[in-house]
């Protein structure tokens, strides 16, 4: 189900798929307060689909456009369990990783560290987060596999899939800091400053 209508802005290239030329996409991305970040998206149940290799090539393109590390389907408005994942920020392509209806299986340790995310641009905050990470997916072609990452990679996998089910990073901080930064935020929609 599509949320938010999504308003693609400019194309960055072209690419063949399927026999056909298709411009990629470059999707903008949905901010804080929009409800579509706020709830549980939808499994995906069909794969291998020509729609869902270019969705996916779409949600990279968008990503790297807005120089994250990971993207979650809802952040441009598709209330769906897709993410992905880049943590060489497009400098190694054998880390371009696609999460389908990911779920986290294992975590184990601490890491402190900033955490920003797309949605609230111009923030960051401190967050406590587990250190190693495993998670179980679906590729694009519905083939299941599991993962485990450390560190940033850990951070990602916990991030997306919090997206996935209509967390924000920031329900990992303080109330108090939460308030704070919600506050700014409300300022910043008010002076018409927050898309
Ligand atoms: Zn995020």
């Amino acid at each position: 189900m599509l949320l938010t209508e999504p308003r693609p802005s400019g194309s960055g290239g072209s690419r063949r798929l399927g026999g056909e030329i298709a411009a990629d996409m470059i999707y903008p991305i949905v901010k804080f307060g929009d409800p579509v970040l706020d709830r549980e998206a939808e499994d995906v149940h069909e794969f291998d689909t020509p729609e869902l290799h270019k969705f996916l090539e779409d949600m990279f393109e968008s990503m790297y456009a807005a120089k994250g590390v990971g993207l979650a389907a809802p952040q441009i408005g598709f209330s769906r369990k897709i993410a992905v994942i880049d943590v060489s920020n497009g400098e190694n392509p054998g880390d371009k990783l696609v999460l389908i209806n990911p779920q986290i299986l294992k975590t184990e340790g601490k890491q402190e560290g900033e955490e920003g995310c797309l949605s609230i641009p111009g923030f960051r905050e401190q967050v406590k987060r587990a250190r190693r990470v495993t998670v179980r997916a679906k590729d694009a072609l519905g083939k299941e596999f599991e993962m485990t990452g450390e560190d940033l990679l850990a951070r990602a996998f916990l991030h997306e899939t919090d997206h996935l089910y209509g967390r924000l990073y920031i329900s990992h901080i303080s109330a108090l800091k939460r308030d704070l930064l919600k506050r700014k935020i409300k300022k910043l929609q008010r002076a018409g400053e927050w898309g």
